[in-house]
Formats: structure tokens, sequence, C-alpha cells
């Protein structure tokens, strides 16, 4: 079947163009392709497709207003936060409305005494966490994205982030949500409290990638700062011995934070960006945190050191200043963006195995690329066993795509094989949904449509994701960056 066959088209654009600007006002509805273009790719810049139409509400009520347009329209509703979504999870690949909640980005109501916030969903993650750490307070997810992705995105893809290892992933932090249905009710999902009776909907909604409903507000827990932080760097000769070392540091029951890789061809392209002094000789560099009371982290430092030591690391480190500390962050934070200097292009992986298995998974990993004629960057969250392959590459060389797809699928089976599975927090969207079967049975995918169909009868919130589809994402490659030419234009 081909792509245009299914795109679903609008059988009055004007109209329900009018429908939506009576609805947020003519400022807020966009259906020019200069407007629209922006909204065609989100993360996962090799994929496009362009919506029909944009719209911005400014409230739940519009955003009930929208989804009961679009229903009477027959026409899909995607939402999208920050776009910052790295599996095509905010595109609309049979066309549609993307409803941007990035103006619903108010913090409604902060409770300290019961630790909580009410936020829209268009609030920033890093904007929680500002509103509180006066108090010693936080948001714990924190994805490398969190200065940009919305809680809304978070909440649809369940994000980790660098701190998972420790605090979980967002649904651990997620009491209670109002979700707007594909017919237009709205419902109140969980409360304020860990244990809400009835079915647990909001571990439902979280991670169901915005194809159940749209989130209007979220009811997140807050935590409360530790008294002490220790941040370390290993600098190792090899990533195999830093992974050993990951998974000794986690046997000894310190219990860090954070346990994240940096590999040397990361380190060569994140160095010269934010000279955050890693060695640009080390095989891996192994960022470390434990949080607690101030008398266990010395000795929590002494043990680490030795661990790191005793695997081969030729050098460990310790931050000794808060600006240290934010530079090493800075390095690991800052390496997604810094692979621009490598090469034009780069496809980032989300696949997860358990964590004994990461050293040899690494192994395989490095071999694939080398069968492939390809580099491989790794930078990842190694205490959760998260792998993050980051394959830079030149789109505009023949046969350069293909190369890097086919090892993107090597590397996936290979996971898939040592146990693991498809995303460990990026989400599946349109870029891994085929590849669902690979984990799923068809009982259990049967299952999941069904949950699907019952609050969404027509599939009109974000169809095409997450479920397997006559497409792939392989069909919406179709556009390339532009690129300048030798006369000096893009092109
Ligand atoms: C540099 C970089 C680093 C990153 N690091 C991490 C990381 O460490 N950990 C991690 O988990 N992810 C990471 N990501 C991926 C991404 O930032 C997260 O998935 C994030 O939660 C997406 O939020 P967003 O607001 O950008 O969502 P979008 O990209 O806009 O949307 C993502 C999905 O959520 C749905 N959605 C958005 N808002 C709503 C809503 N209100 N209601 C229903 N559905 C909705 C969309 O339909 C889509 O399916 C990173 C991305 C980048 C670019």
């Amino acid at each position: 079947m081909q792509l245009a066959e299914l795109r679903r088209g609008i059988d009055d654009r004007t109209a329900l163009a009018r429908a939506l600007q009576e609805i947020v006002g003519p400022g807020h509805v966009f259906t020019h392709p200069a407007d629209l273009i922006a909204y065609e790719y989100d993360g996962c810049n090799f994929m496009a497709a362009l919506p029909d139409l944009v719209v911005c509400p400014l409230s739940r009520d519009e955003v009930v207003g929208i989804v009961r347009a679009a229903g009477r329209h027959r026409v899909p509703v995607i939402a999208r936060g920050a776009g910052t979504g790295l599996a095509g999870g905010a595109i609309t690949p049979i066309g549609g409305i993307i409803v941007s909640l990035a103006r619903m980005k108010r913090i409604l109501q902060v409770d300290l005494d019961n630790r909580y916030a009410v936020v829209e969903p268009g609030v920033i993650n890093l904007d929680i966490t500002a509103a509180v750490q006066a108090r010693g307070y936080f948001f714990a997810p924190d994805p490398s994205s969190q200065s940009a992705c919305s809680v809304g995105g978070n909440v649809a893809n369940n994000s980790g982030g660098v701190h998972t290892l420790a605090f979980g992933v967002t649904t651990n932090h997620v009491l209670g949500l109002e979700l707007v249905l594909a017919d237009g009710s709205v419902v109140q999902l969980g409360g304020r409290g860990a244990d809400e009776p009835g079915l647990d909907l909001p571990g439902l909604v979280v991670g169901s990638e915005g194809t159940l409903g749209i989130v209007t507000a979220v009811t997140v827990r807050l935590m409360r700062r530790r008294e002490g932080l220790l941040t370390m760097l290993g600098i190792f000769p090899t990533i195999e011995q830093a992974s050993q070392s990951v998974a000794e540091i986690i046997a000894s029951g310190i219990g860090p934070t954070a346990l994240e890789m940096i590999d040397q061809l990361t380190v060569e392209a994140v160095e010269p960006a934010v000279h955050a002094g890693l060695p640009l000789d080390a095989g891996a560099v192994l960022l470390i945190e434990v949080e607690g009371v101030r008398e266990v982290l010395a000795p929590s430092a002494g043990t680490i050191d030795a661990l790191c030591r005793r695997n081969g690391a030729r050098e460990v480190r310790t931050a000794r200043t808060e600006e240290e500390r934010h530079l090493y962050w800075a390095a690991r934070k800052g390496a997604f963006g810094a692979m621009g200097r490598l090469a034009p292009n780069y496809y980032l992986h989300d696949a997860v195995v358990p964590r004994s298995r990461l050293p040899a998974i690494m192994r395989q990993v490095m071999e694939i690329a080398r069968q492939n004629g390809i580099r491989v960057a790794n930078v990842f969250h190694a205490g959760d066993g998260n792998l993050h392959p980051l394959i830079p590459y030149d789109a505009a060389v023949p046969g350069e795509t293909e190369r890097v797809m086919k090892a993107s699928e090597e590397i996936l089976a290979a996971c898939v094989a040592a146990g693991g599975s498809l995303s460990g927090e990026h989400g599946i969207g349109f870029e891994k949904n085929n590849y669902m079967p690979w984990i799923f049975s068809e009982t259990d995918l049967a299952a999941q449509r069904r949950l699907k169909r019952a609050w969404d009868p027509e599939d009109l919130m974000n169809p095409f994701k997450m479920f397997p589809t006559p497409i792939s994402c392989g069909e919406l490659m179709v556009r390339r960056p532009p690129r300048l030419s030798a006369s000096g234009l893009w092109i």
C-alpha cells in the first residue's frame, strides 16, 4: 500500500480552519506551507511529513473544541509538545492537525507540604525544578533535553533521564492527569496521592505517546534534594573497562544516582564545544554521581575510585566546585548537539539491555559498525543498560543512509536478542512501530489495540504510531537536509 493512499484527506479544509480559528483566535491556526514546514519534523530528523493544519490552544476547553471539530471532519489529531521527541511521535505520516501545546505553560499549583505541583502540558521540564529549587525541591525526571522538552511530552513518552537509575522514569513521578479523549470528553485520572483507588489509568496513559488522548494537566511529584552531592569522572582506556566498572559500582551497594558513559568519539565531538577537560585520547569516560548525607559521600568516593582503578581507569577525578560539576554535565548533556562537528547528519538510537550484558553488547555494536563501514559514538545511561549508539553520517553521500539504517536494525536486533527491548526511553513513535512484533506476540498487540479502540474507536488520536502499520518510516525519508552549494546557495 502506498503512503498517498493512506493519507486521510480533509473534506473541507477551509471550513475546518475557520472552525479552529473560532476556537483559538485567528493568530493561532497555521495553514500556509511556510508555517506548516516548521512542524514537519520532530527531533528524529530523517523523517518528515507535512501536517494539514497546526493549531495552538491556550486552555483545556480550547483543546476540547479542537478535538470535537477534528472528530466532525474525521481528521487525525497529533499532540505536540516541544518537538524534541526522537522517534517521530509528533509527526503526521498520514496528515492531520498538529495540536501544539506550547502555549499551555502555566504552573497551576505548587504544594510543598504535600510535595506535588499541578502543571499544564506545555511547561518546560526544567521550569518545574526552577520554580521550587530555592526551597530544596526538584522534579526528578531529567532528560538531557530538559531545558527544551515539555512535561506533556515527558508523560507521553514516559521519558527517562540521567538520574533514572535512582529516581525512576516519568511514570514514577506522575500522580494524576487530565486527559481530553477523542470524543471531546475530559477525564481526571489518578489524583494527588500515591495510590488512588480504581484502575491505574495514569499508568496506562503515561507512555501511550498521544495515542489515547491529549494531556491537558499533570500532577507531578516533587522530591526533596539530599544533603550532599558527589560528582566523579573515571577515565578509561577502553569502553569495556568502563562498562565493567558500571556493573561493579552497582554491585558494591553504593547506589549511585547517575552512571553515564561517554565514549572516545563522543569526547572528540563534545570536548572542543564545552571544554570540560575530557582527554581526547580516552577510550571512555564514566560520569558518576552519588547523593546522600555528607558522612557517606567520602567513603563512597573512596570505593568508586578503587573500583575504577582496579578496572584499569588511568585517572579518577572528583568535581571540587559547582562550576566543575556543571562542566562535566555540560559534556554529557551537550553530546548529541555536538555531533554536528563530526558529520552533517546523525541517527541516534535508543535501546536497552540487561545491565550485565552491557560489555558484550558494546563489543557487538562496534563489530556491527565495522562490518557496515560506519562510525558509532556511544553516550548513554550505562547504569540503566540504556544504550544510545549515535551514528554520524552524511545523507548526501549515495548509499550512506541505507548503510546506517541496516546497521541500526542490526543493533536493535542484537539488543533484543540479548534480552533487551526496542526503546529505553525515547518511545516507539513512527520510527520503531513495525519492530513491535519483535517483542510482543500478536495476542499481546491485539490486547493493546483493543484498549486504544475503546477510547478512540475512529483511530483519530496520533494514528500510525506505536502499533505496526502498512507503511514504514523509510517511506517518510523523503527530505534531505539542505546543503550549502559551491555557489554559496542553500539547496
Ligand atoms: C538533545 C536531546 C536529548 C534527549 N535526551 C533524552 C533523555 O535523556 N531521556 C529521554 O527520555 N528522552 C530524551 N530525549 C527525547 C525527548 O526530549 C523526550 O522524549 C521528551 O519527553 C519529548 O518531549 P517534547 O515536549 O519535545 O515532546 P514531542 O516531541 O513534542 O512529542 C513526543 C510525543 O509526545 C506526544 N505528546 C506531546 N505532548 C502531548 C500531550 N500534551 N498529550 C498527549 N501526547 C503528547 C506527541 O504526540 C509525541 O508522540 C532527548 C531529545 C533530544 C533532542
